[in-house]
């Protein structure tokens, strides 16, 4: 059997699934390559970097199953795979507390201008007028999405002493109480009365632009918008005229509408801070995600 690994994954992840056959890991395949690597592949494992779309799934003509070691589906064709019997495996708690802990840390870094201080000190200034920031104690979070990461940022938030305030439309009120959330009934309501705004939903056709123009205006003057979900759930063109017009306070990026960024104007804004997409790229979510899914896959494999 066959296995191959285009995005690298945790070696105990690799051990596992050599107990099951040949692995070959080939990371930074051109598309080229990777359509000449599946045709014999078993099994393939990839993180996020790999696009496994519609004509890489037409080319495998053994492929059983495709592992994603991390948590969205949404690198590869479902629909594709599926048709052609291709079971897809994920690990969709392997980085939430990875991911709810770098939440905060932008949280924090946006209230306390953290990342323009340190270079401005690194360039030899030392100016703590122009760094003043807010206390986020007091203030009122917005989480849209309470699922697996919102509710480990809705903990955290609550030991900063945030008030919380929630938007998920499959999700109880008694649900969302029980973890300190007040829930609303629309992100229009959440808005208005937010001082930070996260967002932990999936990117779906739903989804996509959730927050526009319209939403951003109904935002506080000093509002903080945080986006450690995926791009495309804001809409970036909406969210630039809005931090260049100073409407809003500030955003904290991690993901982007195309990744990475090119010549994005946000990156340029004084207001922005960002990442590359960090979000699971903790030691311990690397090592969850991959076991996760090479355990998977060998029950799959002793139980079939
Ligand atoms: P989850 O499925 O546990 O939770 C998502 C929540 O969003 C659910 O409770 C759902 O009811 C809610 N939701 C769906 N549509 C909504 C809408 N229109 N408005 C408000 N709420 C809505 O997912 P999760 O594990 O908490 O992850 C959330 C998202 O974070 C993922 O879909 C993924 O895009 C992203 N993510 C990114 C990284 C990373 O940066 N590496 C890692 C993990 C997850």
């Amino acid at each position: 059997m066959k296995i191959l690994i285009t995005d690298p994954i945790h070696e105990d992840a690799i051990n596992i699934l050599k107990e099951l056959g040949d692995v070959e890991v080939a990371t930074n395949l051109s598309k080229e390559e990777l359509l000449e690597k599946i045709k014999d592949a078993d099994i393939l494992i990839v993180r996020s970097g790999t696009k496994v779309d519609r004509e890489v799934i037409e080319h495998a003509k053994k492929l059983k199953i495709i592992g994603r070691a991390g948590v969205g589906v949404d690198n590869i064709d479902v629909e594709a795979a599926t048709e052609k019997g291709i079971i897809v495996v994920n690990a969709p708690d392997s980085s939430s507390i990875s991911v709810a802990e770098l939440t905060m840390g932008l949280i924090l870094a946006a209230a306390r201008n953290i990342p323009q201080a340190n270079n401005s000190v690194k360039k030899g200034e030392w100016d703590r007028k122009r760094f003043k920031g807010i206390e986020i104690y007091g203030k009122t979070l917005g989480i849209i999405g309470l699922g697996r990461i919102g509710q480990q940022v809705a903990k955290r938030a609550k030991a900063f002493g945030m008030n919380l305030v929630g938007y998920d439309p499959y999700i109880s009120k008694e649900k969302a109480e029980s973890i300190g959330v007040k829930l609303l009934d629309s992100i229009e309501e959440l808005c208005k009365v937010s001082d930070i705004i996260t967002l932990h939903v999936p990117l779906t056709p739903k989804t996509k632009n959730l927050i526009g123009e319209k939403e951003i205006n109904l935002m506080k003057k000093n509002a903080i918008i945080v986006n450690c979900a995926r791009g495309g759930l804001i809409d970036e063109k909406a969210l630039y005229k809005a931090l260049k017009d100073k409407k809003i306070k500030a955003a904290a990026l991690y993901v982007f509408e195309e990744e990475p960024p090119k010549n994005n104007p946000l990156l340029e804004l004084d207001n922005v801070i960002c990442t590359p997409h960090l979000g699971a790229s903790t030691d311990e979510a690397q090592k969850s995600a991959g076991k996760i899914v090479a355990e998977q896959i060998k029950k799959y494999y002793l139980e079939s």
